[in-house]
């Protein structure tokens, strides 16, 4: 990471936590010396609200792409805010299977948080099918077609991106630091094709089971700006060492 962005390094809870969970991540790291760094929390929704956001940031774990309604069980932007988030996970692949989100809907919830504030993290990634197909690049270009079609290249100033290869997620096989800065670099100068200050500005970081032994090799790779780590962010003192291999 020898550029100017600042690495972020977020947790990702999925369904998993408690309110004690959250009060001691949040006493490990307050005693903790982090600069030049962001470090994003995502809980579970009931979570979210008394999350001290001088310890690190806020973020749901998905959003609805409406902002108000008849829509049971969903969480808008704006409600996200009032919480105190200020980023949202947008098309994590979760999501993107459990709940069938297309391209195209994720999109569209990329779009309602831009609008309403939040910084959306944008999950890509292939499963391991199309890693072994070798056509993982046209399938991560077509998921960031679909936001660059509704929303333009210019926005990719406000949004975070987040390779996640499927088959690294929660599996212990993590991709190896080549293979995820070759699909860094292909994000990065897919993006720069369009404009290359948003894209040399642009945060990408890598998720699938980073832990704090894989991390510092990980976040040194030239287009690796942090991760999103799942399993791992739910030990405070692990999540804090995956923080810290990130300080560069
Ligand atoms: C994730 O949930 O986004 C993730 C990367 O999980 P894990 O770190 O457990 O692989």
């Amino acid at each position: 990471m020898q550029n100017n962005r600042r690495p972020l390094v977020a947790g990702n809870w999925k369904m998993n936590g408690s309110l004690e969970l959250a009060a001691e991540l949040q006493q490990t790291f307050q005693q903790a010396s982090l600069q030049n760094i962001d470090v994003l929390v995502c809980p579970p929704f009931p979570y979210l609200q008394g999350f001290d956001v001088s310890v690190s940031a806020l973020g749901g774990q998905n959003l609805s792409q409406y902002n108000s309604g008849a829509h049971t069980g969903e969480v808008s932007a704006q409600m996200l805010k009032s919480v105190g988030c200020s980023y949202v996970l947008v098309g994590h692949s979760e999501r993107r299977s459990d709940n069938a989100e297309s391209n195209e809907l994720v999109a569209s919830k990329v779009k309602v948080a831009l609008e309403q504030g939040l910084t959306p993290v944008l999950c890509v990634g292939e499963a391991e099918d199309i890693r072994d197909s070798g056509e993982f690049f046209d399938f991560i270009a077509a998921q960031l077609d679909a936001v660059l079609n509704l929303v333009g290249i210019a926005e990719f100033a406000h949004i975070v991106v987040a390779y996640e290869p499927v088959w690294a997620i929660g599996t212990g096989k993590t991709a190896s630091p080549e293979q995820a800065q070759e699909v860094h670099a292909f994000i990065r100068g897919y993006l720069a094709n369009l404009d290359s200050e948003v894209a040399s500005k642009l945060r990408i970081l890598y998720g699938g089971s980073v832990k704090a032994v894989n991390a510092k090799e990980l976040f040194s790779q030239p287009d690796v700006d942090g991760g999103l780590i799942g399993g791992a962010s739910l030990d405070p003192q692990e999540f804090l060492n995956i923080c810290l291999a990130a300080k560069g």
